[in-house]
């Protein structure tokens, strides 16, 4: 064996127990009770927890959007997920006009190889649904990457698409096994709205959130279950982030349709309230975080199942591109960090006895694998798992700044944020990556993660 972790609590999204972890060859190649091997190295997590790394099914790195790019590359983006117990992330392709889906992921692999400090899967962000492109449905999946995002906003940008290549999309993916998953905001109501409010001059970070309230998130939630249950398509919610969207989903879970709603940490923790700040446009994304009545349906929702996932939405931009929007909401690109927040700030809500720290595995990990095909190679601690492991300290106390972060963004919005227990040590496959506050990989280490479809 090449490594054995001794002595922790191992916490999966279902059981809590205490047993001793063997690994080889990236794998987990044993779990049990005293575990010996004199040519293995040991590290001992006696009073620790032992937890599967967590994947981020929602990433934009070295993303080309709102006049530039986003500011972690896929080496510093990555670099700060392994020191935040993330050891796969979902990064977002863009499909540009006129491209083929295999073209385009193609092309980001190519990126991020070189630089890749954790492992990585794809979502394609599908901007021009030609019939070439739908044919190239069953291509993508075969490839690894079964999942397509489409926008329902962001129509100036070029992204948007409107419902009917929606239904399509829907109908296609039904047949080839793939899902698809769907930012949700109504784009005429926000544009209407936008132009009211600088006409008048409202141009604060304020005037982001009320340009796109709760209900017109809520509408575009509501209108897209409709389209996938009127085909009977598997759907995946980006982002989900009000009560009223959230009341839809569970409506149609119950009535056992097939659809997932993903929220975001900013969501859980700040209100609407930050777009008040000075510095509010440091929390400009989009959906705007919403207020309390929405942040407790989430949190409600994770706790009944409703939620699935819960991933970052990581799109963070440097605070002189922030400020290009210091006097005009419209001009703030829109993005948070949070990668490196994830599973600390879940883990800290769990250890206060908020939800508990299986629900964290849950839906930071395990969920991510079986919705995206990714499981169990990733999101279990199983025998034959790839060893993706977290070592959690519950007893200590950490405070979030920007100095201890590992992105290279120049400041986070959780700056000041006090944590109850912090990962201490991240393996991928077996490799240590993160070591009480260093970063100790190299990039290049991450590997594609080739995705199943639905089945
Ligand atoms: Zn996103």
């Amino acid at each position: 064996m090449d490594l054995i972790i001794k002595n922790g609590t191992i916490i999966t999204a279902t059981d809590t127990y205490k047993a001793d972890i063997g690994v080889k060859d990236g794998k987990i190649m044993t779990i049990g009770m005293d575990i010996q091997d004199d040519s293995a190295k040991v590290v001992d997590a006696s009073d620790k927890y032992v937890l599967p790394g967590a994947i981020d099914a929602h990433t934009h790195l070295e993303m080309p959007f709102g006049g530039t790019t986003s500011a972690d590359s896929y080496e510093s983006g990555t670099r700060a997920a392994a020191c935040g117990g993330v050891t796969t992330v979902f990064d977002f392709v863009i499909q540009r006009k006129g491209q083929g889906l295999i073209e385009a992921v193609e092309g980001r692999k190519e990126l991020c190889e070189p630089q890749a400090c954790v492992d990585y899967a794809f979502h394609t962000a599908i901007t021009d649904l030609t019939p070439k492109v739908l044919d190239e449905f069953q291509k993508s999946v075969d490839y690894g990457v079964p999942s397509f995002k489409l926008f329902m906003v962001y129509k100036k940008e070029g992204l948007m698409v409107n419902d009917g290549v929606l239904l399509t999309a829907l109908k296609k993916s039904k047949e080839v096994g793939a899902l698809i998953a769907v930012h949700a905001e109504n784009p005429d109501l926000i544009d209407i709205r936008i132009e009211e409010y600088l006409a008048v001059g409202k141009t604060s970070a304020w005037y982001h959130y009320l340009s796109r309230e709760e209900f017109i998130e809520a509408e575009a939630i509501k209108r897209a279950i409709h389209w996938a249950k009127s085909v009977n398509a598997p759907l995946y919610i980006v982002h989900l982030a009000c009560k009223e969207g959230l009341d839809e989903v569970t409506k149609a879970r119950d009535e056992g349709y097939k659809i997932y709603a993903e929220t975001c940490p900013q969501y859980l923790y700040f209100t609407k309230e930050v777009y008040k700040r000075e510095d509010g446009r440091n929390w400009v994304c989009s959906p705007p975080i919403k207020g309390k009545e929405s942040q407790e349906a989430l949190w409600s929702g994770i706790k009944r199942g409703d939620i699935s996932v819960v991933a970052t939405d990581h799109c963070p931009f440097q605070s002189y591109e922030k400020d290009w929007g210091k006097d005009d909401f419209t001009k703030i690109p829109n993005g948070c960090m949070g990668i490196e927040n994830l599973y600390p700030y879940l883990l800290s809500e769990a250890n206060k006895g908020r939800i508990s720290l299986n629900k964290v595995v849950e839906v930071c990990s395990t969920n991510v694998a079986k919705i995206f095909g990714c499981s169990p190679q990733k999101g279990a601690i199983s025998v034959g798992s790839d060893a993706d492991i977290v070592v959690y300290d519950p007893n200590k106390e950490f405070v979030i700044t920007k100095d201890n972060m590992h992105s290279d963004v120049d400041y986070t919005i959780w700056e000041g944020v006090r944590l109850r227990g912090y990962p201490v040590m991240t393996f991928l496959r077996g490799n240590l990556v993160y070591d009480n506050g260093k970063f100790v990989g190299k990039p290049g280490q991450g590997q594609f993660i080739k995705c199943y479809g639905q089945k």
